[in-house]
């Protein structure tokens, strides 16, 4: 998913300008990314709407379109949506509130991740580049920019930098500058150097849920009137950020929910998600299957066919990405579950940053500029994200 609603400036730039090189990609270079703009629905109580009232016209006031609806019109756009929570026992028992309008973001949508990492891959051969794969970087190499051969090297009056990395299978691959871009398992390299990534990770799981034809889920998934594709928007409910993406050429939806209460952090996350984070069946009935149903009671009965999860990888400060350089190390990470949306951007920054340090302006797509120390940890100057999903 993508999406320019944050209550952060900073992710609003780096988001915005990537979403139009997304839009371009699909729509002028003509390269299948699966760009789709459906739109996040924001369903909100009276209380939600008036603490994000701010949020929003600050949103509206630096660019972002952002539609708002009453409750009648939801009422008529969705008919499978429960306004009405106050009289239902399960709803106060969670003390779920009755939804009072939304905040609709056009410029949102989804993409196909896999089509965009292709179309990436294939522009940096394009330019020369060289890819390895199945190669697992143990280490960071750090040398001593003037070596003396003695053992044990660097030493403290020693100038050192990062050379490159060390693979598992024993080889080296040695570099003038090294880019740490390792998601979830950033710290396994930086920590035993001495760098601190600031981030760590947690768990992320999501449920698909079945709309078989002419079911009532599949007239859900095919609302209209909000997109060009003629589908539900992705719906975030008003109760804990439970997210319902539509999935109409699979004829399923995928659900999910935050889960920071009781989940814990991870400082070096095991390699092999599957084995060591398995989905939980029981965090889809017990924790969202209550809130979804509740506020969409066409999903009273239907279960999960598949799930899966994976790692967020937090900057657990302002929840916002990172990118900062080191001798011969330029790092990037800590995109607090939100960073495909942001690739295109932070991937300029960290180009500016290789080519001339952190004390650069960057352009982003459109011509927009950012600079790029306010994402380091130096001079950090980022305004702190809210909107979490
Ligand atoms: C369930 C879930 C849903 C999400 N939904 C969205 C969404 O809708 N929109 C969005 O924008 N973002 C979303 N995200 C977040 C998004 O996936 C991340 O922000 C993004 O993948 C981060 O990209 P990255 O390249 O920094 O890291 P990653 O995508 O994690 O890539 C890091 C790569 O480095 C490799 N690696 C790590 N360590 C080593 C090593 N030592 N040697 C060799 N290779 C190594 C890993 O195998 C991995 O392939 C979601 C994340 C999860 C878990």
């Amino acid at each position: 998913m993508f999406r320019n609603m944050f209550t952060s400036g900073d992710n609003r730039e780096l988001a915005n300008a990537t979403i139009d090189f997304y839009t371009h990609v699909q729509r002028d270079m003509k390269v299948d990314i699966g760009v789709d703009p459906i739109g996040y629905l924001w369903l909100m109580s009276e209380r939600q709407l008036s603490t994000s009232s701010h949020h929003v016209d600050s949103m509206e006031e630096n660019g972002v379109q952002v539609v708002r609806y009453g409750a009648r019109d939801l009422g008529e756009m969705i008919p499978g949506l429960a306004l009405n929570q106050a009289e239902k026992e399960e709803s106060r028992l969670m003390n779920l509130e009755d939804v009072a309008g939304a905040y609709f973001g056009p410029k949102c949508g989804r993409l196909a991740p896999e089509k965009l990492a292709r179309f990436y891959k294939e522009r940096f051969l394009d330019l020369g580049g060289d890819l390895i794969f199945g190669a697992d970087a143990k280490s960071l190499i750090v040398d001593a920019t003037v070596p003396t051969g003695l053992e044990g090297e660097p030493f403290l009056w020693q100038d050192s930098r990062v050379a490159g990395v060390r693979l598992s299978d024993g080889g080296e691959i040695r570099a003038a500058t090294t880019v740490v871009a390792a998601g979830a398992w950033t710290n396994e390299l930086l920590d035993p150097t001495g760098i601190d990534g600031h981030a760590k990770s947690k768990m992320r799981q999501l449920f698909t849920v079945p709309a078989q034809s002419g079911s009532a889920l599949a007239r859900l998934l095919h609302t209209k009137g909000f997109n060009p594709s003629g589908t539900i928007p992705f719906l975030i409910l008003p109760k804990g950020g439970v997210i319902v993406k539509p999935m109409s050429e699979q004829a399923e939806f995928w659900v999910g929910g935050e889960d920071e209460v009781n989940r814990q952090f991870l400082a070096y996350p095991e390699e092999d998600i599957d084995a060591n984070y398995p989905p939980e069946r029981a965090y889809y009935e017990m924790s969202i299957h209550p809130v979804l149903r509740a506020y969409l009671p066409d999903f009273a009965g239907a279960g999960p066919s598949r799930m899966w999860s994976g790692l967020y990888s937090y900057n657990t400060v302002d929840n916002l990405p990172y990118v900062f350089e080191g001798d011969g190390l330029v790092v990037v990470g800590g995109d607090s579950g939100s960073g495909v949306m942001k690739g295109d951007s932070l991937g300029r920054v960290v180009d500016a940053v290789y080519r001339n340090g952190e004390e650069t302006e960057v352009e982003l797509f459109g011509g927009a500029t950012y600079r790029a120390s306010k994402l380091g940890f130096r001079k950090r100057d980022v305004e702190r994200e809210d909107w979490l999903l």
